[in-house]
């Protein structure tokens, strides 16, 4: 077992990339320390990434009977690190029908999550 109890993480919230140590020392998650952000989305950030890892994501899928062969879809919300490749892999083999709408379900509450894809654009019927 690791005796490691500080860990670093890069900020995402904004360009300045504050660069965030998470002090775990207690042994509790959900009582870490957060140091080093500029702005309290830095310090929620460090929590969530040390406690639970979550991930928004967007790609594509197959589209028939339209004039673009894929549609961008997304997340709905964010999913657990952890399962980014099998959401992918879940996603990878889809394929829809035109005519399709902003905000259609392609796949709903993927693996359990809760979450789930939507398409992001309309795309018409050829
Ligand atoms: S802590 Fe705040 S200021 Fe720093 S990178 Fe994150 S969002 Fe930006």
């Amino acid at each position: 077992m690791s005796d490691q109890h500080i860990y670093e993480y890069l900020c995402i919230g904004c360009p300045l990339g504050c660069h965030l140590l998470v002090d775990d020392t207690e042994g509790d998650t959900e009582g870490v320390k957060v140091t080093g952000w500029g702005c309290k989305t830095g310090k929620a950030y460090g929590e969530q990434e040390h406690k639970d890892p979550r991930r928004n994501m967007a790609t594509s899928v197959r589209v028939k009977g339209a004039r673009w062969g894929r549609v961008p879809v997304k997340t709905t919300g964010t999913v657990p690190k952890k399962l980014v490749r099998d959401v992918a892999r879940a996603v990878q083999d889809i394929e829809i029908e035109a005519p399709i709408k902003l905000g259609t379900v392609v796949l709903a509450n993927v693996l359990g999550t809760g979450v789930d894809i939507v398409a992001t654009r309309d795309m018409e019927r050829l």
